[in-house]
């Protein structure tokens, strides 16, 4: 069998993480076989569907290294790939159905099948349609349609039973008279997901349907499709949902939600791709930090597990930061370029003369670093002096050898050419030697001295960074402000 799966999202704005999540499933799985994945536009509901929001699945995809081998732009041999240009393909099947007595022409108004559902609900059952269009006959069917009026086309459900086999659920059996006969084809012309999706699937050659758990009740309406046009049933594999940390279901009130949000927020895609999968799947060592490689490597289905994951955003804060630590430093000096431009903290300008300074200044703030946009706070430190100290601070400010380790510092940095990392460790040694201080008293003096707040860079780089003046002239203005 040749491994083909689809990802098929409506085009309604940026991609949710977890259908992210379903697209790298995808991805991962026909990549893992030698497979192909498709990308399909699922944009029949004309009114909620944009070509924005086409472009937006577009980005983010290719964001997050989800290339796909057929769809919208690259073509394929199963193409089109866009819903919309598939009309009269489906108009073809819908045909069909009819002239086989397996689908019918339904003329009942909103209203009547409002009391119907009603009436259902009041007696209990569950609100399906009655049947009342199933038997017309021809001449009906003509003076209705004379009277102007425009039918939907319902599906004739006949079995009592579907079986959908699932690879991650196992056998399920659905009971029909949750639905009844379901609409395939709206009153005013456009055919609804549940049955599109078949005769794309089917077309489309999909050898594996995988997509999210809230599409499982839709799963018998659509096997009940496959069987009326004689089409092969694709395995299926429905995996699960995924949870904020409340364990409800994540949604946007649980914070970024969507694919663009995070890239916005300064997440790497390697780290955002690594994340998602394991959400409901494991490496078989139980592996965590993985690459898009391995990933492929070591991707099957039957180590998706059937319970909801939890978006965990701390975890995928902290392998990001991760992927940031192992980013070459360049790379990722030119990542945080656009967040310190935003952030006003330098310019254009600034960049294209100080570019090499700059990636020493980020070198030494990486370990720290968790998201991207975190950059500008971080190298604040480099651009101005903090003086409204903090209580850490001026607990520092307060030890009775902070201002001596201060000036025995600065007189040794007078008296070089240069400040570099031999001559700093030099300069600690010889601070030590006549003030005789260590550890707090000694390194955290220097860097409330040259920066005025305890946290920040690495400090033998952030000295380094700052160059002989601006050190000289930062202590000056620090033991001023002690009341030299
Ligand atoms: N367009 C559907 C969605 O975005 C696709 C469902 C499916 O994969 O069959 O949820």
């Amino acid at each position: 069998m040749s491994i083909r799966v689809r990802f098929a999202p409506s085009p309604t704005g940026h991609i949710h993480v977890g259908n992210a999540r379903t697209a790298l499933f995808n991805y991962l799985f026909a990549k893992n076989m030698g497979g192909k994945f498709i990308l399909r536009i699922e944009d029949t509901d004309l009114e909620r569907s944009t070509v924005e929001s086409e472009n937006l699945i577009y980005e983010d995809l290719k964001w997050l290294g989800l290339d796909w081998d057929e769809g919208p732009i690259k073509g394929g041999e199963f193409g089109p790939y866009r819903q919309t240009e598939r009309f009269d393909i489906y108009k073809k099947y819908v045909d069909k159905l009819l002239e086989e007595g397996k689908a019918y022409k339904c003329f009942c108004s909103k209203e009547e099948l409002e009391v119907m559902k009603e009436k259902a609900l009041k007696e209990g059952k569950p609100p399906r349609y009655n049947g009342k269009c199933r038997n017309l006959t021809e001449e009906q069917i003509q003076q209705l349609e004379n009277k102007g009026l425009k039918p939907s086309i319902r599906f004739k459900v006949e079995q009592e039973e579907v079986e959908v086999n699932d690879i991650i659920r196992g056998n399920i059996t659905f009971k029909t008279d949750a639905f009844g006969d379901f609409i395939i084809v709206r009153p005013d012309g456009t055919p609804v997901y549940n049955f599109v999706v078949v005769i794309d699937d089917a077309l489309m050659k999909i050898s594996h349907v995988i997509r999210g758990d809230d599409h499982l009740s839709n799963t018998p309406k659509q096997v009940l499709i496959y069987n009326a046009l004689g089409f092969e049933i694709p395995n299926f594999a429905h995996i699960p949902m995924i949870l904020g940390p409340d364990h409800s279901k994540l949604s946007k009130r649980h914070g970024d939600t969507s694919v663009n949000q995070f890239r916005e927020k300064g997440y790497l895609p390697e780290a955002l791709f690594n994340y998602l999968a394991l959400l409901s799947w494991s490496h078989p060592e139980e592996k965590e930090i993985l690459s898009k490689e391995e990933l492929i490597k070591s991707f099957t289905l039957d180590r998706v597990s059937k319970s909801a994951a939890v978006f965990d955003f701390e975890k995928l804060k902290w392998m990001n930061g991760i992927y940031i630590r192992n980013k070459d430093l360049v790379e990722l000096t030119k990542l945080c370029i656009p967040y310190l431009i935003n952030s006003g903290l330098v310019s254009n300008d600034y960049i294209q003369e100080n570019f090499e300074k700059l990636v020493k200044m980020v070198e030494s703030i990486r370990d720290n670093l968790e998201v991207l946009s975190e950059v500008s706070d971080y190298l604040k430190v480099y651009f101005c002096m903090n003086t409204d100290f903090d209580d850490s601070a001026k607990e520092i400010l307060g030890y009775d050898t902070t201002k001596s380790v201060l000036v025995s510092f600065k007189n040794f940095v007078e008296n070089i050419d240069e400040l570099n990392e031999d001559n700093y460790k030099i300069a600690i040694k010889e601070v030590q030697k006549e003030v005789k201080v260590k550890g707090k008293k000694l390194f955290m003096a220097i860097r409330v001295g040259v920066s005025g707040t305890t946290k920040g860079p690495e400090l033998d780089k952030l000295v380094v960074n700052l160059g002989k003046e601006e050190v000289i002239k930062r202590i000056n203005q620090v033991l001023n402000l002690m009341g030299e």
